[in-house]
């Protein structure tokens, strides 16, 4: 069914409640990476613009409880200096002192709740704390993608109390995307996925091979498939009990004809923090570990993705935060942004190990939510985006 964007929606005069992620990196009690927020200012400019009045709602790590150092007040300082006006932060989500300060909001400003996990009943998708949270607001509009997975009471409960819903602007560009994924894409198509565990991908790669030309496999979680094929990988990081599934989906791949590549060579140490006794070679000695692919794994990676047309990624390709193990992960990155292919990094791990680079930007699109892109990719629905359909 359609979900509106907040485009479509008349805000003048209108109270909105706005579900965000701000769920920052704090150290010292400073942002120290504002990408979130900033990924919101649209929506946000937006609402004011139109002569709406934005009530912000997000949550920020994981209390169960009122704590202090989780406070939302580093976001709402810096949201009055991005927008160029104080925006005044709320004592609380819900309650009278915060329902007052909503009501009296004029017109064209916005105003920030507190951090919406300070109530249990955020994450049990508690009715009456919903209903609380949507009191004196006249529409809802949400665009915390990164949340969209979680049926909590801010992204899926209150929408039983706002019938005029809409999705944001960050989350209509990150629907957008992923429809590009799974709607018709373009063929080849191939997949490139890494990351340290096969468990957690499982039903991605099951659900991508009904889908996809090609699925190219990096990280630790190559050394899973390695090892059930019968192949030494030395110390690597293997999940035994996994060998099956890995096992099944060698020959799932196989009987759907999906090229499945796994590496051909290594780089390869002690352990990730032996940068320097690094060596590279096709057969990792017992002793060691498996951090990185090597070069000709790289080299054919990188000639798979010329010519695709679309391409999804989840997952570095090695211990990238080690320098020494970064280079597969690199290199398969950079050409894959100037590969001229329609191309979606999967959040999480795969947007930090690209974050700063200036190739990064020539990516169609980086998720700013890791869990949400994976659910979504397993063909589960995002009980986020379902709430917001009319
Ligand atoms: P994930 O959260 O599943 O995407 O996994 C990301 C983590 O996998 C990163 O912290 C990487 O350092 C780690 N990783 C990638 N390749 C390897 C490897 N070959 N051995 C151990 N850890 C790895």
């Amino acid at each position: 069914m359609p979900i509106s964007s907040i485009r479509d929606l008349n805000l003048r005069g209108k109270k909105v409640l706005v579900r965000c992620d701000f769920n920052v990196p704090l150290a010292g009690g400073r942002i120290t990476d504002t990408s979130r927020v900033d990924a919101s200012l649209d929506t946000i400019r937006h609402i004011l613009s139109q002569g709406g009045g934005a009530i912000l709602c997000s949550h920020l790590g994981r209390p169960k409880e009122r704590v202090p150092e989780l406070s939302l007040k580093p976001v709402s300082e810096y949201l009055g200096q991005v927008l160029g006006e104080k925006v005044a932060l709320a004592p609380d989500c819900i309650g009278d002192v915060t329902l007052r300060m909503s009501n009296s909001l004029p017109m064209g400003h916005a105003l920030l709740l507190e951090n919406l996990r300070f109530h249990r009943e955020e994450e049990a998708n508690d009715s009456d704390f919903a209903h609380e949270l949507a009191r004196g607001k006249d529409v809802y509009v949400n665009d915390a993608f990164g949340t969209a997975h979680r049926a909590h009471a801010s992204t899926v409960g209150v929408t039983r109390f706002l019938s005029e819903r809409a999705a944001g602007f960050l989350m209509m560009r990150e629907l957008d995307a992923l429809r590009m994924l799974t709607v018709n894409p373009e063929h080849p198509y191939v997949a490139i996925l890494g990351g340290a565990k096969v468990s957690d991908k499982i039903n991605v790669i099951k659900n991508l091979l009904t889908k996809v030309d090609a699925i190219l496999v990096g990280g630790a979680m190559a050394y899973t498939f390695l090892k059930a094929q019968g192949i030494a990988v030395g110390k690597s990081r293997v999940e035994e009990d996994k060998l099956d599934v890995a096992h099944e989906i060698l020959a799932l791949a196989a009987s759907k004809n999906v090229r499945l590549l796994l590496p051909v060579d290594h780089v390869f140490a002690e352990g990730p923090e032996a940068g320097t006794s690094a060596q590279t070679g096709t057969q990792i000695p017992d002793d060691k570990m498996g951090l990185d692919i090597g070069p000709q794994t790289t080299h054919q990676f990188i000639a798979e993705l010329s010519g695709a047309k679309t391409v999804v990624w989840n997952g570095p390709l090695g211990f990238f935060e080690m320098p020494a193990f970064a280079s597969g992960t690199m290199a398969v990155g950079a050409a894959l942004a100037e590969s001229g292919a329609k191309s979606v990094i999967g959040g999480g791990d795969t947007a930090a190990a690209v974050a700063g680079h200036d190739w990064a930007k020539r990516f169609t699109h980086i998720s700013t939510g890791g869990g949400a892109t994976l659910e979504y990719l397993e063909g589960l629905e995002l009980p986020g985006v379902k709430a917001l359909e009319r």
